[in-house]
């Protein structure tokens, strides 16, 4: 089995939090991957599902092309949990709750008081940095 699929954003981002944007896992291969490849081996079997948020031991991202093109190990099943030919694209849920968690991630601890205790946020979170791939995100209020 491969030990080093390798991901640079693995380095340079220092929390679990992993970009919306990922790659194929295929050597050679650079193109955005759309979908997930995580292999059960309690079951032999390949379960290829929508894109993973976070990257776990196991999981391989793959491209629509590696998706489709896909074989199982000799003994093994494949199971497809959606169609890798519709487009994919991470849904608005998933974008919101990466910003979440990248917005929990760059709160400090004590913001001192009044501030977050104003009710629910009803304006959207902008941009204050970047950290490659990642995006900062603070509540305008902050
Ligand atoms: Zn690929």
């Amino acid at each position: 089995m491969r030990e080093s699929r390798r991901s640079p954003l693995k380095s340079a981002v220092p929390s679990n939090v992993v970009s919306p944007v990922r790659r194929c896992s295929r050597t050679a291969c650079g193109r955005p991957a759309v979908a997930t490849l995580t292999y059960v081996y309690a079951d032999s079997t390949a379960v290829l599902g929508p894109l993973a948020t976070y990257a776990e031991p196991h999981c391989y991202d793959l491209c629509a092309e590696h998706s489709e093109r896909l074989t199982a190990p000799r003994g093994w099943e494949v199971v497809r949990l959606s169609d890798p030919s519709a487009p994919t694209r991470p849904s608005g849920d998933d974008l919101e709750a990466l910003a979440n968690a990248v917005r929990e991630a760059a709160r400090p601890p004590d913001r001192g008081p009044g501030s977050g205790s104003r009710g629910p946020r009803t304006a959207d979170p902008v941009e204050v940095a970047r950290r490659g791939h990642l995006r900062v995100l603070r509540s305008p209020d902050s």
